[in-house]
């Protein structure tokens, strides 16, 4: 016997071992309902689980001589109703025997033939008219993780055997189904802890990404909106200095303004040399970065109020210098050229080294004299300085 409780114990140990590991829920049902049906000697065992709406659900049904597993992990739905725990149905009360297990929270024992009696009416009546297999002796015993706290009710059956007769349970096996059921009440409320856990981890994770997602949509109409207000305000996104538009228009000014009070009106055209490398060599963002200090490095150089720095186009950026001879304009062309060789930039820990060619050119606007004549002197001025190799200044002027 000792030699028995000892084979019992380290089988329980096992058996404990194996539910904690088992991570699904149906997995574990199937597990649970075939070791009861080892332990109390079954042919047939189901597991019942409490539901939030006061009733017990069939969760899984193993019948051995039928060969037939339901629910658990099979995917064979049990097609069987909840038990209500109040027992009252259509105003008429009735005897479960699962659900008095389950208020009772101990385990109950029905061993004359319960199928030819009336209160002995068992959720197995359902499945038994169901299968068409007729329950005779029963074993209920409570889920419990400590009383009150009962999460369902395991079963195990028998029906007559080939003698016709009732098979008892054997009586001496209930502390150690009961061992069993306590431990499959343990692994169930924990799994069904972590369950909950993961499926609310799961549906915070959905809204993370949901209102990342309208996040990002914001942010992307912000950003549509900010470049067409800075276009408005005549500013280059990227750079911050002035675009295009703003330059045109400061230039038509300026030479007006020049050609009244005949003073010069230098102009700048800086290239950056080879610059479509950098994109192919170290990505398009890194060369966003290297205009952004380009531009900066222009705009700190060129900061009398009368000068104008604008992005033209591309890699390509126009200073206008009014009142500045060519000579001197020279000299700060030059100054660019040398800041822009000398700067490391800097993107993701990569260095980067670039060189820009100047195009300088200068003239006192006249009348007749068409403006956009002081930008192709500059643009030639430009050609020129490619033309020499590169990382150079060129000049055009007209006196
Ligand atoms: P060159 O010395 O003859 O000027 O050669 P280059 O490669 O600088 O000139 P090219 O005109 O062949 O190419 C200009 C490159 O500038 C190609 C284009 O992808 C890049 N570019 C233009 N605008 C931008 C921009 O806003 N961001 C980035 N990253 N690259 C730009
Ligand atoms: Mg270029
Ligand atoms: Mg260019």
């Amino acid at each position: 016997m000792v030699e028995d409780a000892l084979g019992m114990n380290s089988r329980i140990v096992d058996i404990a071992q194996a539910f904690s590991e088992e991570d699904n829920h149906d997995n574990l049902l199937e597990m649970i309902v075939a070791e009861a049906l080892i332990f109390a000697g079954g042919d047939a065992a189901s597991i019942y689980i409490k539901t939030d709406v006061e009733t017990l659900r069939f969760e899984c049904l193993a019948i051995k001589s039928l060969g037939i597993m339901r629910g658990g992990a099979s995917g064979e739905p049990l097609g069987v109703p909840d038990i209500p725990l109040s027992s009252i149905i259509d105003g008429r009360e009735l005897h479960f025997e699962v659900v008095a297990a389950f208020h009772d929270c101990e385990t109950r024992l029905v061993e004359e033939n319960m199928s030819e009696r009336q209160e002995y009416y068992s959720g197995a009546s359902f499945f038994g008219d169901m299968l068409d297999y007729e329950v005779v002796t029963a074993l209920s015993i409570p889920l419990s993780i400590g009383k009150p706290e009962t999460l369902g009710v395991l079963q195990v059956f028998n029906p007559l055997n080939s003698a016709s007769e009732p098979v008892a349970f054997a009586k001496e096996m209930i502390p150690w189904i009961e061992s069993l059921a306590s431990l499959a009440a343990m692994a169930i409320h924990n799994r069904q802890l972590v369950d909950s856990h993961v499926a609310k981890q799961e549906k915070l994770a959905k809204l993370v990404q949901q209102k990342t997602t309208e996040l990002e949509s914001i942010i992307n109409d912000l950003k549509v909106i900010n470049a067409r207000l800075l276009e408005e305000k005549q500013v280059d996104h990227l750079t911050g200095v002035n675009n295009r538009k703003a330059f045109e228009e400061a230039f038509s000014v300026e030479w007006r303004r020049a050609e009244r009070y005949k003073y010069p009106v230098s102009l700048l055209m800086i290239d950056i040399d080879h610059f479509k490398r950098v994109n192919d060599t170290y990505g398009h963002l890194a060369g966003d970065e290297c205009l952004r200090i380009v531009s900066d490095l222009i705009q700190t150089i060129f900061n009398r109020s009368a000068d104008l720095v604008a992005r033209y186009g591309g890699e390509e950026f126009v200073v206008l210098l009014p009142y500045l001879p060519i000579e001197n304009a020279v000299l700060c062309a030059e100054r660019a050229r040398a800041m822009v060789e000398a700067q490391v930039f800097v993107y993701a820990d990569i260095e980067i080294s670039l060189t820009a060619s100047v195009g300088v050119s200068s003239l006192v606007p006249e009348k007749g004299l068409d403006p956009t004549e002081l930008i192709k002197l500059a643009d030639e001025a430009l050609y020129r300085a490619k033309d020499a190799g590169r990382n150079c200044i060129r000049q055009m002027s007209v006196t």
